[in-house]
């Protein structure tokens, strides 16, 4: 429901807000949209690095620490960005406030560390707006029932800015980011990648959960189901003039808004993936369920799968799990050996799992085999491969992911001109 004012949420990311230069810059983004008219609510990101350095400080302290503090800790840099930007906005005469997640009051679960957001009360920042005041929010974080902290997983300032703007009924949410909009794959590793001016929900929820950061998984998730218009675009450029065609960042949109569709819509690779093999196990009914039991239970999601059997009556089952779970699940095979009976367990973290997507896969066949020629060619061993509808994915050693993406986006007519 828009009003006639056109209400929009600007997030910015951390480099957007990585130092006082960067944090003015931003408040004159923010007066464009002002003076042009609209109410505008800015939701805001760690400044870059910080994040990481109190994550770090955690760690160093307990490797097994009590997440809630750790809540309490990471939170603490989007306070920071918070208030920076509200005395930016007010040094520019704007009437601007902070507001941190249990002010607003952003609900979530108590899955710390990686909550879900469960509701948000967006009548005071209405109200705010309504004032003409800006409220400029704390990304990323919210409080659980029992009135505690939390955050919502690395990236989590997207969803923030998602689910504000679903609970504010903005007309857009426009996030500000390093790069000028979604391209076909990572451009700080493929020169030769193409921004898309639009993008479908379902392509890019695909991308971002296997690795294309760009958008948090969740933030896309949940712009589909609230039906929110996410727009990504550089907060360093202003990007091209209308008037040449293009449109200044990416849009995420309906599958039909989409005239001409390509096959493949974009390469992501993700280094979180290591990879787990469990050697010479007898081959017999129940040793899948045998091999991850234990894991379910130790609370690891594993991801890619294969099985080999060799004639012998023995099996081998390989498959990768989160980088955080990898130490976690080894532990649990190596205590569930009597029960498994393997004769050896084999780890390997330097791999890296590359994956093409694309919806024109539902209806053209062909495409896994273009990837696993391409990196044949290269000499590439695939060590496992998992497929889904719109995705095909291969695990591969580390040292060739550039490679690999670099010759996958040139064979399937990705590379810009
Ligand atoms: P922010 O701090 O603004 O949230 P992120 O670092 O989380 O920014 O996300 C932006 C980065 O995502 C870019 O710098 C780029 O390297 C990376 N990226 C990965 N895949 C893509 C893609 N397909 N399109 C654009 N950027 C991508
Ligand atoms: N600052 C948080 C992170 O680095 C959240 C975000 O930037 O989206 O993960
Ligand atoms: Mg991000």
């Amino acid at each position: 429901m828009s009003t006639t004012v056109p209400r929009i949420v600007m997030k910015f990311g951390g480099t957007s807000v990585a130092n006082l230069e960067r944090i003015r810059a931003v408040a004159e983004k923010v007066r464009k949209q002002v003076d042009a008219g609209c109410e505008v609510a800015v939701v805001v990101s760690a400044m870059s690095g910080v994040t990481n350095l109190l994550v770090g400080y955690c760690e160093e302290l307990s490797a097994l620490h009590d997440p809630r503090e750790y809540d309490s800790v990471v939170s603490t840099g989007e306070q920071v960005t918070s208030g920076l930007l509200a005395i930016a906005l007010q040094a520019l005469g704007i009437n601007a406030r902070s507001w941190l997640g249990w002010q607003i009051p952003l609900l979530t679960d108590d899955a710390h560390g990686k909550a879900r957001i469960e509701s948000i009360d967006g009548q005071a920042l209405i109200a705010s707006m309504a004032a003409g005041q800006v409220p400029v929010i704390a990304g990323f974080q919210g409080i659980d029932p029992a009135g505690r902290i939390t955050t919502l997983g690395r990236g989590g300032s997207d969803t923030s800015a998602v689910a504000l703007a679903a609970a504010l009924h903005a007309d857009r949410c426009d996030i500000y980011t390093d790069v000028d909009g979604i391209y076909t794959t990572d451009p700080r590793i493929v020169a030769k990648a193409r921004k898309l001016d639009k993008i479908t929900y379902e392509e890019m929820l695909e991308l971002a959960s296997v690795g294309a950061k760009v958008l948090q998984t969740r933030s896309v998730e949940l712009a589909m189901k609230k039906r929110v218009r996410v727009q990504v675009l550089s907060s360093f450029t202003d990007g091209p003039a209308p008037s040449e065609g293009h449109l200044p960042g990416s849009i995420v949109v309906d599958e039909d808004e989409i005239v001409e569709k390509e096959l493949v819509a974009g390469i992501a690779y993700s280094r979180d993936e290591a990879k787990i093999s469990v050697r010479r196990v007898p081959d017999r009914p129940g040793i899948a369920a045998a091999v991850f039991g234990p894991l379910t239970e130790a609370n690891v999601n594993v991801d890619m799968i294969v099985q080999s059997t060799g004639d012998d009556g023995m099996t081998n089952i390989t498959f990768t799990v989160g980088k955080t779970d990898f130490a976690r699940a080894t532990r649990a095979l190596e205590e569930a050996r009597d029960v498994i009976h393997y004769g050896e367990l084999a780890t390997d973290d330097d791999v890296v799992k590359i994956s093409v997507v694309g919806v024109g896969m539902r209806s053209h066949t062909g495409v896994a085999n273009t990837m696993f020629r391409t990196l044949s060619e290269r000499n590439i061993n695939v060590q496992v491969i998992s497929t889904s509808e719109i995705k095909v994915s291969v695990l591969i050693a580390a040292e060739y992911t550039e490679l690999a993406v670099r010759a996958l986006h040139a064979a399937y007519g990705l590379d810009a001109a």
